[in-house]
């Protein structure tokens, strides 16, 4: 094995080709090519093959990393997906878009020892698109008929995640989704640069010819409420999302113009897959030949300066309160965001938005600096004085995060227990919320959160169900008295 492995002092770190600027910026195709084989067993043969691979402790799916780019050096690609596989529901997807430079490659021991990490994202992804190539991805095989039935709230990938490993598992799965498509933000908020959508297509296709049910246009709340999806249902899991965009709060902020960051992205991603978008075509959502600022500081704001970049703005600056080094998105992300010609203004804060009833015509910014750490350890941004400037803009995109809905009210069940911040609160073991039967998972739990966070929450949900479900049939009576 030592031979195959342990090459990082003699073999260069290597991502795969990124494609040249002036190619991806015409474009919404991912900006990665694949590995050539050749390359992906030489990454993989880098892995130190730690005895403790703290890679796999801070993977969310705490995936057996060290053991899949082993079988990849050795040339065993089939039987390195179906590791791969055993604990991620999507593997391809995270392997693109997860942060692995917060996640497994940002722990990997050689990267603390400055040889440059494992390039363990691009080895999976490479794995899973071989094995959906070679036909290596086996359908989707339902269990012995349990004869009760589980309805899936949202259509995301905590909610597909949980909807494979109840099917899996022999119950009658309904996933019920207020969009057309399934996939959740992997389909109407992430941008096809970072992942292209026939790659979200393939999974859901083959969750359906498994005979997964989706209902799709069906809001809960208008066209069900949550009492009735639970007589409908032996148990129901709510992984609905967050979708309640933070405001901004300066005057202008309500002015034509300024529009939020998943109208913006959802409209996009739309025009890429072909539907009518009135707003887009009306020039509200679209940034052609404008001057365009995005504010916030996170994975959405970087999505939305590069879309920009793609519809052909004329200029993309981005303004976040805090300093780079604090910025909650991914570096790397922005990194891919400089090359491209975005413009970054650290350490600003929006003061207001200019412009007349036409619409907007800039942005006026205050000029910001670190101050003491606050009660969460985290320095707050504190304003420089007289260092206000204007940036020109008829297009301002609000990216500042996400809240979750009314959830109790708009599910038409206001004994559905929240927190504070309006999450649904479910139980860290059972998953189950404050309803008997009611279980939760995904962002509606976390917050806005990440994909691969939302995998392991429908992985953990379905094992909770089954479990309940499998109880409450064996013992109905003893449930019944608790
Ligand atoms: C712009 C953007 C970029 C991101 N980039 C990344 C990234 O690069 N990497 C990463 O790991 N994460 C990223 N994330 C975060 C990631 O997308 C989410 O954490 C993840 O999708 C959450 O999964 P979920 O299943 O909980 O919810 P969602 O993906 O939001 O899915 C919830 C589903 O529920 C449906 N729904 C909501 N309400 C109802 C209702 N009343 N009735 C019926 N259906 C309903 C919605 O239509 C949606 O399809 C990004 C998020 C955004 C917004
Ligand atoms: S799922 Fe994400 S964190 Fe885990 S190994 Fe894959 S890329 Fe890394």
């Amino acid at each position: 094995m030592a031979e195959r492995m342990l090459k990082f002092t003699a073999v260069p770190r290597r991502t795969p080709q990124k494609r040249a600027v002036a190619e991806r910026e015409r474009d919404f195709h991912e900006i990665f090519a694949e590995f050539i084989d050749a390359k992906a067993s030489e990454q993989a043969s880098r892995c130190s093959q730690c005895g403790v691979p703290f890679c796999q402790t801070h993977c969310p799916l705490h995936n057996n990393i060290p053991d899949w780019l082993r079988m990849t050096a050795e040339g065993r690609l089939e039987e390195a997906y179906q590791l791969a596989q055993a604990t991620n529901s999507m593997p391809e997807v995270c392997g693109r878009i997860c942060p692995q430079d917060r996640l497994c490659e940002g722990n990997c021991v050689i990267e603390q020892s400055g040889h440059g990490t494992v390039t363990i994202g691009a080895v999976e992804k490479y794995l899973t698109d071989k094995a959906w190539e070679m036909g290596w991805v086996r359908p989707l095989v339902p269990g012995r008929d349990r004869g009760q039935s589980v309805g899936i709230i949202g259509a995301g990938p905590a909610g597909l995640a949980a909807a494979e490993r109840l099917r899996e598992a022999g119950y009658a799965v309904t996933v019920y989704d207020r969009h057309d498509r399934p996939g959740g933000l992997m389909i109407y908020g992430i941008p096809g640069f970072k992942l292209e959508k026939p790659v979200v297509e393939r999974r859901t296709r083959r969750l359906a010819e498994g005979g997964i049910g989706f209902e799709l246009s069906f809001e809960v709340g208008r066209d069900a409420t949550l009492p009735q999806l639970r007589e409908r249902h032996d148990a129901v899991l709510i992984a609905c999302g967050v979708y309640k965009a933070r405001d901004l709060i300066c005057p202008g902020a309500g002015s034509d113009g300024v529009v939020a960051a998943l109208d913006y992205l959802t409209a996009a991603n739309r025009m890429g897959l072909g539907d009518a978008v009135p707003a887009f075509d009306s020039g509200g959502l679209d940034a052609a030949g404008k001057d365009v600022v995005v504010i916030g500081g996170g994975d959405t704001a970087m999505d939305c300066v590069r879309t920009a970049v793609r519809q052909g703005a004329r200029s993309v600056t981005c303004l976040y309160r805090r300093d780079r080094a604090n910025m909650p998105g991914s570096a790397r992300e922005v990194e891919h965001a400089e090359e491209e010609g975005v413009v970054f203004e650290w350490l600003a804060a929006p003061r207001a938005i200019l412009g007349e009833a036409d619409g907007v015509s800039g942005v006026r910014a205050a000029r910001m600096r670190l101050g003491p750490p606050d009660v969460t350890g985290r320095q707050s941004p504190v304003e420089v004085e007289g260092g206000d400037f204007e940036l020109p803009a008829q297009l301002v995109i609000k990216a500042v995060g996400f809240d979750p809905e009314d959830t109790p009210t708009l599910f038409g069940e206001p004994a559905l227990g929240v927190s504070r911040w309006g999450t649904v609160k479910a139980n860290l073991r059972t998953m189950m919320t404050n309803l008997e039967g009611v279980f939760a998972a995904g962002d509606i739990v976390r917050g806005a959160a990440l994909v691969v966070w939302a995998i392991r929450d429908g992985r953990d949900a379905a094992d909770a169900i089954d479990t309940w479900l499998r109880a409450k049939l064996d013992a109905p009576a003893l449930i019944a008295a608790e």
